[in-house]
This record gives structure tokens, sequence and C-alpha cells, in this order.
């Protein structure tokens, strides 16, 4: 398994049953969708809409990312730095209020 025990950390899960596992197991943790054409999306690891069961076109699009973490602040790091030209603009998901 992949370390993301470590506080502040990111990890990205392309296996779909490692990134479900993930979610089961980080109820409050955060998983950032990034999309190609729009900012980065933060949500509550247990929303639906970052659920690739749920959304499997759009969360496995081309240029689809989502990237888990126990912390909200790890992500807007991990923005800063992997996507510079987004700034540090993150949105927040209307539907589970991150
Ligand atoms: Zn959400």
């Amino acid at each position: 398994m992949p370390e993301a025990a470590e506080a502040g950390a990111t990890v990205e899960l392309p296996d779909d049953a490692e990134y479900g596992w993930w979610r089961d197991t980080h109820p409050d943790g955060f998983i950032l969708a990034v999309r190609t054409r729009s900012k980065p999306l933060l949500h509550k690891a247990g929303c639906p809409e970052v659920d690739r069961d749920v959304h499997p076109g759009r969360l496995r699009a081309k240029g689809a990312r989502q990237i888990c973490s126990d912390t909200k602040s790890a992500l807007r790091a991990w923005v800063a730095s992997e996507l510079p030209a987004d700034g540090k603009l993150v949105d927040r998901c209307p539907k589970c209020g991150p």
C-alpha cells in the first residue's frame, strides 16, 4: 500500500481498488479533483462526486486526477507546487462543503 499515513502527505492512486480503499479508510480526509478546464475542486473523501464508480467517465478522463490527503492544507500546498498556473486557487465542492 502507498504511504499515506504521514500527516500532511498527499497520495495519488490511479488504481481504482486502492483509491476506493483510501476513501473507505479516510472518512475525514479530503480529495482534490484536478480538472483540465477549470480550477481544482476540493471534496470530502466521502463525496459521491469523487466516487469513480459513480462518475467513471469524468473522473477517469484524460487529464483528470484525484489527489488524496488527510488535510486540506496539504492539498493546497500540492496545488501551489504542481499547478502553479492555477495559483493557489481551489474551488470547494458545493455539495459536500469541505
Ligand atoms: Zn464534493
